[in-house]
């Protein structure tokens, strides 16, 4: 292992190595301990959404009382403000945060997708310059990916990176869209074309870009829900020096589908996320339900087992990590089924409440929020593109 969840392949891993689905007394302590944090700090009533401006800075408030707390990067060495957990403390701390119904994680672009492909691309002195920033929440990091022109068809990217020589750095020049809360975002990370000569997936540098450097325009934009939640990013010869680079000049491709694993696969959506909406949806199926609707009895039950089932697939991940395995192309399964899952158990509510669904803030946002899924961190179609090629072996056509 190379830090919080960075991995690499070896091939004495027992990839069928049995799961141990027993917590140690040392485990079950640790939960305790973030039961009962989160019991006396989870903010009541809840935060604003914080994909609003007044939202976004009240989690980052809530941001810094976890990292206080040393809560906010469990997995993370104390150096970094986190407390050495392993991965399985880590899914425990997710278990608990998200029954807590805690705040979402606004510095989640940051820690859960760049952080572990700093952790295994970054030099020392990006890591020790990036992560305790990150971790606190006074740095916050949004996703440069997608262009106007390329948002599936991610090596198409169009903006561009001329090395200014004699300055020692990049020139930065394109647009960016879809930016997730880039309007509040401190900086960005992305991929620009560097070698315009090169094979598509080969010219390209991944960066690490200030999104206050002279030559930048953001411009947030409105979702659907209303919430500015995304931003376009306009870059106009922005000057960035060489320690801006993840990885290797050209070798942005492999870093940036490092990153694109963690928000497919373990980090951006791990099970406890999914087996407390399934149980808040059990309640209110108690709650609001007709018994004699067999079919939405059923129908409950199915999501809620489909979301135990994530949770056991993710802890035979954990075994195959833990025991120095990696994780590869089976990430885009996982992001299928995370995502379908959160659709049904959003529609679901909305069956259960029927006219009233609309008056349930939380039930009524988490269904449009559950709608986009499918789309982001790459669309669902792509991933089974994946799957039937790189994980069936299927021929291309
Ligand atoms: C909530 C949300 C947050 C997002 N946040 C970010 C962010 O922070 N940063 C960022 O960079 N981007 C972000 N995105 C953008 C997202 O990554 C893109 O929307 C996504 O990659 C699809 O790209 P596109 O919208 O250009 O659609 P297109 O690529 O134009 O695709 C249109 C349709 O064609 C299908 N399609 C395309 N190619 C194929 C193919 N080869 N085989 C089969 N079907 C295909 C797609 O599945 C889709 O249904 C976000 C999107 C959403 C919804």
């Amino acid at each position: 292992m190379t830090g919080a969840f960075g991995t690499f392949w070896r091939p004495d891993v027992d990839l069928e190595a049995p799961v141990d689905l027993t917590f140690s007394p040392a485990e079950e302590a640790f939960r305790r301990e973030v039961r009962e944090w989160l019991a006396a700090n989870v903010p009541n009533p809840p935060l604003p959404s914080g994909d609003s401006r007044a939202g976004f800075a009240a989690h980052l408030e809530w941001e810094r009382r976890l990292f206080d707390a040393r809560l906010a990067v469990v997995s993370w060495p104390a150096a970094y403000g986190g407390r050495d957990a392993s991965l399985w403390e880590w899914i425990i701390f997710e278990e608990e945060y998200y029954r807590a119904g805690a705040p979402q994680r606004v510095t989640q672009n940051g820690i859960f997708l760049l952080a572990p492909s700093i952790f295994m691309f970054g030099t020392q002195a990006q890591q020790d310059r990036y992560l305790p920033r990150m971790a606190s929440g006074e740095e916050t990091w949004g996703q440069g990916w997608s262009e106007p022109e390329a948002g599936s068809d991610l090596a198409g990217v169009k903006s561009r990176a001329v090395r200014d020589e004699a300055a020692g750095g990049w020139r930065l020049s394109g647009q960016k869209t879809w930016t997730t809360r880039g309007a509040f975002c401190t900086h960005m990370f992305g991929l620009f074309r560097s070698d315009p000569e090169a094979e598509r997936h080969r010219g390209l540098t991944y960066f690490l870009v200030p999104l206050d450097a002279p030559g930048i325009t953001v411009r947030g934009f409105g979702r659907l829900d209303g919430d500015e939640g995304f931003a376009e990013v306009f870059l106009d010869d922005v000057f960035v020096p060489d320690d801006c680079v993840l990885g290797d000049v050209h070798q942005g491709w492999g870093v940036a589908m490092a990153t694109a694993g963690s928000e497919r696969g373990l980090t951006l959506r791990s099970p406890g996320r999914f087996t407390a909406a399934a149980q808040r949806l059990v309640d209110l199926w108690r709650e609001h339900a007709d018994p004699a609707d067999t079919g939405l009895r059923d129908d409950v039950t199915a999501v809620w087992i489909d979301a135990e089932a994530y949770r056991l697939q993710t802890l035979g991940v954990v075994t195959t990590l833990s025991g120095g395995g990696h994780s590869g192309p089976e990430a885009s399964m996982v992001k299928i089924f995370w995502s379908e899952l959160d659709i049904r158990i959003h529609e679901l509510a909305q069956r259960i409440l029927g006219p009233r669904a609309e008056l349930e803030g939380p039930w009524s946002k988490g269904w449009q929020f559950s709608l986009s899924g499918p789309i982001y961190a790459g669309t669902n179609e792509i991933q089974r593109n994946v799957v039937a090629e790189r994980v069936l072996g299927l021929p291309r056509k």
